[in-house]
């Protein structure tokens, strides 16, 4: 854990910024850890991962592409979806959510980079299937989420972050305040996204460390 480098990051991101720390790969020491300096939300790409750490004091989110057998334990322990990127996931949320009586938060994950390898909605299609999503009582769409585009090149990386804002001005003009949030931005590539309008960061490497994926 990078124990300065996590406080001066709570310290200076701006009040409009929330932190979700990525705590994927890591321990429920690590997390705890993590919340002893003060990081409240968590995020995890898995929901077995998430359910064996799970720990009612601490925000989940779900970050990444989920299975939809895996939707029924992902309600039942998930405070956010950030990761909604299909008709299908969305219709079996609203079928688990509607047995347990909850209404789920979620994100549209927007396909912004339009790497093949990349999951998430098409840019052109996201406003309306917002729309489409709107028929389901138990579905909660609070914003957009996307993974930036793999390079270093950082005019790229700048011109996708700010296409994604112009999405979201126009989602938020098409459905009002409800959508109110834009996460976007990663370990490498935070305060670029901040600059570009990001409401929340999905920060992991940098505050806990290189992930090590053989354990
Ligand atoms: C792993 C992951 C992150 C965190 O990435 P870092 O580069 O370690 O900060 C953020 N978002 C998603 C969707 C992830 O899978």
């Amino acid at each position: 854990m990078n124990i300065e480098k996590t406080k001066q990051i709570l310290q200076e991101l701006p009040s409009h910024v929330e932190l979700i720390a990525v705590s994927k790969t890591r321990t429920k020491e690590e997390v705890d850890e993590a919340y002893r300096l003060g990081c409240r939300t968590f995020g995890e790409n898995k929901v077995q991962e998430l359910v064996a750490k799970y720990d009612p004091k601490y925000t989940w989110h779900l970050i990444g592409h989920l299975q939809r057998n895996k939707v029924k334990d992902a309600v039942k322990y998930a405070d956010m979806i950030e990761s909604l990127d299909s008709m299908r996931l969305a219709q079996e949320i609203e079928k688990q959510c509607a047995k347990i009586d909850k209404v789920m938060p979620v994100l549209v994950e927007v396909n912004i980079s339009q790497e093949e390898n990349k999951t998430g909605i098409a840019y052109e299609e996201c406003i309306n299937f917002i729309k489409e999503c709107q028929q389901f009582p138990h579905l909660d769409i609070q914003g957009l989420m996307c993974v930036g585009p793999l390079t270093d090149n950082q005019a790229d990386i700048e011109a996708c972050f700010e296409s994604m804002h112009t999405l979201f001005q126009e989602a938020q003009e098409a459905f009002g305040p409800s959508i109110h949030i834009l996460s976007m931005g990663m370990s490498d590539d935070y305060e670029l996204a901040i600059k570009h309008g990001s409401t929340m960061v999905r920060l992991g490497t940098i505050l806990f460390g290189k992930r090590d994926y053989t354990i």
